[in-house]
């Protein structure tokens, strides 16, 4: 991992110098189309959040760099901007951005919100309808915690869990041969191999011996809709992101139309506008995936990646995903050089996409 960040570094480095950078954004067609950029939890405090997956936190002090350093070179604009620039191929002259927010974590109104209020800069939330003002956990983060304390206690995990797997029923993801097995690799594996509802069962049999969700809660924590309302109210743009976060490449097509009908229904009846914007749980999608995004009568869907379905572009809309280490050069000092890089996607080379787009529909 740190040779990695090492040989970035040195790559941005060199590619920023020789503006070779923008070059490469240009030639791979990333300015063809407005920036979007994804984040998910802004802390304070990157140290206090062990607890949490990697890659999915912000620090309040690097977000502000890169939106400065966004901000210097693009213009801001609001998602629905975005949608109508794309519609009509034009504006593309001037090079404009536009940030995301996914999942709905509370710790955007309490970090991001005042200071994109504070610089005037449009963004957009993507929260999970379902979740919105209750106190359970992402089903993600409560599968990692739970892991992670299961992980702790046993001596020979890889068996551990395979046992309990085959106890359940469900074949033991070939990724988990590994010998030193972590939480967040097995993780990865579970959610890459199994619908929600196996998930949930996974979890059950491991909640049987575990602490309750309240204590688990923290910082992982989400909005209410008085939060939603507010921001709203202050230029927030606000999308969907499903109604549970099921990754939908792995779900029936029912519960696919479930999760992206009833959540855009939700939001607009609570917030009393209407919904356009939409975000694929994790970026999974394929074909199947989007024909229900686009029955669900979505006007725009955003990826995690770079791919774009030509037959749906509006609803294949590609994001560049930012963290806090993605910009943090090998001495975890900010580097603007990496954010030029990351930007232009001149380091996509380093962490091409692995998802499945075009994979059958699964059938069950
Ligand atoms: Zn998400
Ligand atoms: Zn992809």
């Amino acid at each position: 991992m740190m040779v990695r960040r090492i040989v970035k570094t040195g790559v941005a480095h060199a590619l920023h110098l020789s503006g070779a950078d923008k070059l490469m954004g240009l030639l791979t067609g990333a300015r063809s189309i407005p920036l979007v950029i994804g984040y998910h939890r802004v802390v304070e405090e990157a140290a206090r959040e062990e607890n949490c997956l990697p890659g999915m936190i912000i620090t309040r002090n690097t977000l502000e760099r890169h939106l400065d350093w966004i901000g210097q070179r693009f213009d801001f604009i609001t998602l629905d901007e975005t949608g109508a620039r794309l519609r009509s191929g034009e504006g593309l002259d001037k090079p404009v951005a536009t940030v995301t927010f996914d999942d709905g974590y509370r710790d955007f109104y309490t970090h991001a919100f005042p200071l994109l209020k504070r610089k005037g800069i449009p963004a957009a939330v993507f929260p999970v309808t379902g979740l919105i003002g209750t106190s359970q956990l992402h089903f993600f983060d409560k599968l990692y915690h739970l892991l992670a304390q299961a992980f702790s206690r046993w001596r020979d995990r890889h068996r551990e869990l395979s046992r309990l797997l085959v106890g359940l029923g469900m074949p033991v993801p070939e990724r988990m041969e590994t010998r030193d097995l972590g939480a967040y690799e097995a993780v990865r594996a579970l959610l890459d191999s199994f619908s929600q509802r196996e998930i949930y069962r996974v979890m059950e049999s491991l909640e049987g011996e575990i602490e309750s969700e309240e204590e688990l809660l923290g910082n992982l924590r989400l909005l209410d809709w008085e939060m939603l309302s507010e921001m709203r109210h202050s230029g927030i743009t606000i999308g969907s992101h499903t109604v549970t976060h099921a990754f939908l490449t792995n779900e029936t097509f029912q519960k696919v139309l479930d999760e992206t009908m009833l959540s855009r229904a939700e939001l607009e009846k609570r917030l009393g506008t209407k919904i356009e914007h939409f975000a694929y749980p994790s970026g999974r999608f394929n074909p199947r995936v989007v024909a229900a995004v686009a029955a669900a009568d979505y006007n725009f869907a955003y990826t995690t990646c770079s791919h774009q379905d030509p037959m749906y572009p509006f609803l294949t809309i590609p994001r560049k995903m930012l963290w806090e280490n993605s910009t943090l050069d090998s001495l975890d000092h900010f580097s603007s050089a990496l954010l030029s890089c990351q930007v232009h996607r001149a380091l996509d080379w380093a962490s091409p996409c692995k998802l499945e787009h075009r994979r059958a529909w699964p059938t069950f």
